[in-house]
Order: structure tokens, then C-alpha cells, then sequence
């Protein structure tokens, strides 16, 4: 059945990727957005906005009781808007974090987001969601079913063509 992060597996599956403050004060929001795009990959959602602390930290609370916790929420909540997505396509989870790039910025490949533009782990851009189940999560927090578009982008069949 089809769930609010599409079918795991198929061109439908869905991430949530979230450009963090520092890409959005940065002015990397058109260049990040574009590796998704450029790929192929289809745009169902898209906003800014400051989250509140709740929302950092349920999007967060497998983190709760890591030391940089606190620093992390306030991060995220500075002021300085988010940039929350849904994409969607095929291998979109993995491939999602294989463009993002390491934690650590230091360790991420030099062509990924975080290997490209960050060098600091505590300002590393960018999130996506790393399963099927943290994206069904992220998604249903951050977006409501009516924020998910359906459409098909014209090159669409070309760029997920399984045959
Ligand atoms: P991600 O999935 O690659 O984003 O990494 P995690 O889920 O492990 O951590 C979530 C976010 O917490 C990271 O993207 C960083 O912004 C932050 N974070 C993780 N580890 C550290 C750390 O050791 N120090 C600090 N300051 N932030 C961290
Ligand atoms: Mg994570």
C-alpha cells in the first residue's frame, strides 16, 4: 500500500530533505535544490519557515540525549528560515544521502552538498532522511497530505525508465 513516503523500491518512494539556516543564509538554496532536480528527481513539496522547538525536537529526538542536542535545536530554530522538501524517484533515500554527503563534513565525498560547501558537522547544510521509516516519519511531521502534489514532470519517463 501507498504511504505518505510512496513505495519503498519504486519511482514513487519519497525523502525529506531540509536545507538547514546556514544554506538558507548562505544563498545555497538554488544550487542545492538543483543537484536534486538535475537528476531527474520530482519535486512534491517545498516551503520556508522558522520551526518551532517542538518541531526540531521531535524531527531530532533519536538525538535527545546526544551532548549537542540542545545546540543542534537552537540550530535549527534560530530564526534564519529552513528549506523543507519531499522529492521523490526512484532510490530517492539513498541516493538523497549520497548527495548530501557524511556527517561530518570532512568526510564527505568533495562532490556531495556537504563536501562541496561545509566543513563544520555542526553546520552541515543539509538533512535527508536516512530509511523508509525516517522519511514516513519526517514527511508526515513536516508536511500535511494536502502539501504533497501529484503531477508527473515531463521528463519523467525518460529519466525513471526501468527498461
Ligand atoms: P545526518 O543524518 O547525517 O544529518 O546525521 P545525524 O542524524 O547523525 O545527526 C543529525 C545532525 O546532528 C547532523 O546533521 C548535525 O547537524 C548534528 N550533529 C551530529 N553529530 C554532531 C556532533 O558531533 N556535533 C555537533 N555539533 N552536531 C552534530
Ligand atoms: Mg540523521
Amino acid at each position: 500500500a501507498k504511504t505518505i513516503a510512496g513505495e519503498k523500491g519504486t519511482v514513487s518512494e519519497r525523502s525529506f530533505v531540509m536545507i538547514k539556516p546556514d544554506g538558507v543564509s548562505r544563498q545555497l538554496v538554488g544550487k542545492i535544490v538543483s543537484r536534486f532536480e538535475e537528476r531527474g528527481y520530482k519535486l512534491v513539496a517545498i516551503k520556508s519557515l522558522t520551526p518551532s522547538p517542538a518541531l526540531a525536537k521531535e524531527h531530532y529526538i533519536d538525538l535527545a540525549s546526544r551532548p549537542f542536542y540542545g545546540g543542534l535545536v537552537k540550530y535549527i530554530t534560530s530564526g534564519t528560515p529552513v528549506v523543507a522538501m519531499v522529492w521523490e524517484g526512484k532510490d530517492i533515500i539513498r541516493q538523497g544521502r549520497r548527495i548530501v554527503g557524511a556527517t561530518n563534513p570532512l568526510e564527505s565525498d568533495p562532490g556531495s552538498v556537504r563536501g562541496q560547501y561545509a566543513v563544520s558537522v555542526g553546520r552541515n547544510l543539509i538533512h535527508a532522511s536516512d530509511s523508509f521509516e525516517s522519511a514516513t516519519k519526517e514527511i508526515d511531521l513536516w508536511f500535511s497530505e494536502a502539501e504533497l502534489s501529484s503531477y508527473e514532470p515531463t521528463a519523467w519517463g525518460w529519466v525513471m525508465a526501468d527498461n
